[in-house]
């Protein structure tokens, strides 16, 4: 018998308010990439950070994660956080993650510059940089210095050598979910900025009027 393969898997966090081509593209790229097995959207529940919530409850922005992953064998979306009741940390998460997918699994931790700029000022970077390598998605011309200043010190020491903080820049996060919200707030058009399969969903169900 063969020996067992370690398993690589990305795990995409985020509100998704809605999900857009910029963040499928993300994930995509970081699955090549990072040569990952599968990248597991994490939809947020309540996230902890925000004093406003998102728009859309849990699980309308987990039904459109569905919808947007749907056609990607590769990847997959997790309920762990739609499901849990309070505060939702991602520290919790990825150990509900390894829990599942066994001791052995490698994974990153993918999301937007800002957000891990603030889970790096907030609770834990240490354990969480234990448990996974972590994938800062940029906009164009997003300034790194913030990021590079908020590392932890172990991070700070082997950034040259071994990082487990990485740097992403995708073009595609040009599209943004706030851009969206507005746009369909002055009735401007968000096809080809959103899956269709999400376009209809969203009219269909009147989200965001
Ligand atoms: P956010 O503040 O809504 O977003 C910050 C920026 O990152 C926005 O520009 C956003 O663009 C972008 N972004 C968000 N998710 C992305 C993704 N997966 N790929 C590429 N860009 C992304 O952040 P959030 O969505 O609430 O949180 C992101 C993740 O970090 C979640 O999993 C959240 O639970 C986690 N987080 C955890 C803690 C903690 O444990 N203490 C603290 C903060 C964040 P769009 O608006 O276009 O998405």
């Amino acid at each position: 018998m063969g020996k067992l393969r370690t398993e690589r898997i990305g795990v995409m966090g985020g509100t998704f308010d809605p999900i857009h081509y910029g963040h499928l593209f993300a994930a995509e790229e970081a699955r090549c990439r990072f040569k990952l097995d599968e990248v597991v959207f994490v939809p947020t529940g309540n996230p902890p950070h925000k004093e406003q919530g998102p728009n859309l409850p849990a699980e309308s922005r987990f039904l459109m994660t569905v919808m947007a992953t749907a056609d990607n064998p590769n990847f997959r979306v997790s309920r762990i956080e739609t499901d849990r009741v309070g505060i939702s940390y991602t520290l919790d998460t990825l150990r509900e993650l390894r829990a599942e997918y066994g001791k052995n699994t490698v994974m990153y931790f993918i999301t937007g510059a800002d957000a891990i700029l603030e889970i790096m000022t907030w609770k834990e970077p240490e354990q969480i940089l234990e448990e996974c390598c972590i994938i800062a998605a940029t906009r164009l011309g997003y300034d790194l210095a913030r990021l590079e200043k908020a590392l932890p010190p172990a991070e700070r020491k082997r950034r040259k050598t071994d990082p487990r903080v990485i740097v992403m820049e995708i073009p595609a996060l040009a599209i943004s979910s706030t851009d969206i919200r507005e746009r369909m707030a002055a009735r401007r058009p968000i096809r080809y900025l959103v899956p269709e399969s999400v376009v209809q969903l969203i009219s269909k169900k009147g989200f965001y009027r």
